[in-house]
Order: structure tokens, then sequence, then C-alpha cells
């Protein structure tokens, strides 16, 4: 069992779900405050999890009639997977999530037909050929189990700075669209959602806005990560791993990581490799075709990060992004 940590009053009952997957371990916290307790994220839909928030209810005398609110950081599967069933259980608990995590959580059939097809162009247009059409039956076998996933219950919109259970809600997008992290600023605790992870860089994984425009999601998390490093904290609640403590080192390292890596594809770039889809293959060798959608979000979101620092310029040609080095 996590221990529990307090401050002033309020407690923080961690939940931490051990996972094979690289991710380590699903997070989610319980927040006490005098009279309300908040679940902060809802882990993966499946046994192990719903008997870990279960037994740490019961650990520290509460049950789930005692949980006053949902409160999500992002539309992610591992973080909204126990929502449905608490919520069929407890009905009328009140969930809080990001307003741009609601067609999302939703399964809007119109926003997910647009994403796919968004899908369909990108990769087209990124060369992927054949891979990116397998990727593209994956998301439509998706879209068939939409209707067991979609959040049941109505869903209260959070938006820049509002205040829940006497956090902050600071809009974080990059790792996807909708993401936040809540902040206490007296207690100096950030609940982190999977902007910060201690073991493993986070993802920013390619997403179209509603209107289907591409956001330019690395530029995004890496703005994101120097708005959480101007907050003043004492711990970062995670959604994987570890609990980080030092986490503007952390947050250093991870900003470091992105530049490093760009200015490695840059010099692939410069010794003739040109469409996204070539840099992928020789930047990630094997993992290319095992974690396809995750290599592609990588490789894109790093030559908009060259684009954006004026390295590298690009060229539609017979429908597939060309990308050159500025400096010949
Ligand atoms: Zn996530």
């Amino acid at each position: 069992m996590q221990s529990a940590l307090t401050k002033t009053s309020h407690t923080v009952y961690p939940i931490s779900v051990p996972t094979k997957h690289s991710l380590q371990s699903f997070n989610f916290y319980l927040l006490q405050e005098e009279d309300s307790l908040s679940l902060i994220d809802a882990g993966m839909n499946n046994e192990e999890n719903w008997n870990d928030l279960t037994r740490t209810l019961h650990n520290f005398g509460f049950s789930l009639e005692d949980v006053s609110r949902i409160i999500i950081t992002h539309n992610h599967e591992d973080h909204v997977g126990l929502v449905n069933r608490i919520s069929s259980i407890k009905k009328d608990i009140p969930i809080y999530a990001p307003k741009e995590a609601i067609h999302r959580l939703k399964r809007d059939p119109q926003f997910f037909k647009m994403r796919i097809a968004f899908f369909k162009q990108l990769y087209e247009e990124m060369g992927c050929g054949i891979f990116g059409e397998k990727q593209v039956g994956r998301l439509i076998a998706a879209a068939n189990q939409h209707e067991k996933r979609r959040v049941d219950a109505d869903i209260i919109p959070l938006t820049e700075a509002d205040l829940i259970a006497g956090l902050q809600a600071i809009q974080t997008p990059g790792h996807s669209p909708d993401h936040m992290i809540f902040f206490d600023e007296k207690r100096k605790w950030i609940f982190g959602g999977d902007l910060l992870i201690q073991h493993i860089s986070s993802n920013a994984l390619v997403e179209p806005d509603e209107d289907g425009k591409r956001l330019l999601t690395l530029i995004q998390h890496e703005n994101s990560l120097k708005k959480c490093l101007a907050l003043e904290a004492d711990v970062l609640f995670p959604g994987h791993g570890e609990l980080i403590f030092d986490y503007k080192k952390l947050i250093t390292e991870r900003l470091n990581g992105i530049q490093k890596k760009a200015d490695r594809m840059l010099k692939l770039i410069e010794k003739g490799v040109t469409t996204a889809n070539e840099l992928a293959q020789t930047y990630y060798k094997h993992k290319y075709e095992s974690q396809f959608s995750l290599v592609m979000s990588e490789i894109i979101g790093h030559l908009d990060y060259l684009e954006n620092h004026q390295k590298v310029t690009k060229e539609l040609k017979d429908g597939v992004w060309h990308y050159y080095s500025e400096v010949k």
C-alpha cells in the first residue's frame, strides 16, 4: 500500500497499480480536504485498478460513497478507465474534465470520423505507404469499440484557472490536446497527469484540433513543460511511475532531450533523408513497425520543432512532404 502525504489538513492517498508496460504503473490519487474527497484521474478499466481503488478507500476508512467528485487530467483511457464503473454505483457523482476532453470522452462520432480522415491524409503526406494504411485500419477498428468506451455521465468542463477542490486548473496541452495539471499553491502540490514522468519522456502525440487542423503538439508540450517549470511545488504526483520531487531538474532534462533529439534528426536530414517516413525508419529501426503511431508522432513533432527554429524547410512533392536542411 502507498503511504499517504499530509500537509495542513489536506491528505493525498496515492493509488499506484503496477503494470508490465514501460509506463511502470497507473497512478491516480485520492485528495482529502476538510470536507470532501476527490479522485484525481481514474486508472484503467480493469479489476486490478478497481481493486486497488476500493482497497485504498477501505484501508483509510472510506467507502466509494465518500468520494465527492472525479477530476480528470486528460482523455486517455488509462486515466478515465473507472469513471463509468464508479458513476454506475455512485449515481450523480460530479465528473470534471478539461473542456477540450469532452468530445473525445463522449466519443463524438463526427469528430472521430474527421480524426480518421485526418490521420489518413497525414500518413499519406508523410510518405508512410502501407504502414500508414495499417494504422488507419487500427483507428477504424478502435472506433467500432467506441460505444463501450464512451463516458456515460455528464461532464463538467474545466478551463484555464478554474478552481476545483482547492486546486488550480492549468492547461498543459501537448501530450494530448486537452491535457491539464492541477496545482495546490498552498500545499505546493502538482497533480501532473502525463506531463512529466520520472523514468521515461512523455510523448507528445500528434492530434487534430476540433476543426481537423494539425496541432503542433511537441511545441505545445515544450511550452507546457516551461509553464510547469514556473510553478513552485515540492511534489509532482504523476500519472505513471514514481512521485517526482525534483521536477524542475527533470523538466530541464526533458527540454534538453527534445533539442538533442531534434539535432540528431537534423544530421540525418543533412545526409539526404527527406521524408518523415524515411526519417522514422532510419531513426527508430525495429521500433518503426512495432510502435508506428508513437514513432510518427515523435518524428513529426521534432520536424515541427526544427521548422519552428528555422533549421529545416519543407516542400510538397507529389503529395508527400520533403524536408531539407536550411543550411546547405
Ligand atoms: Zn496520457
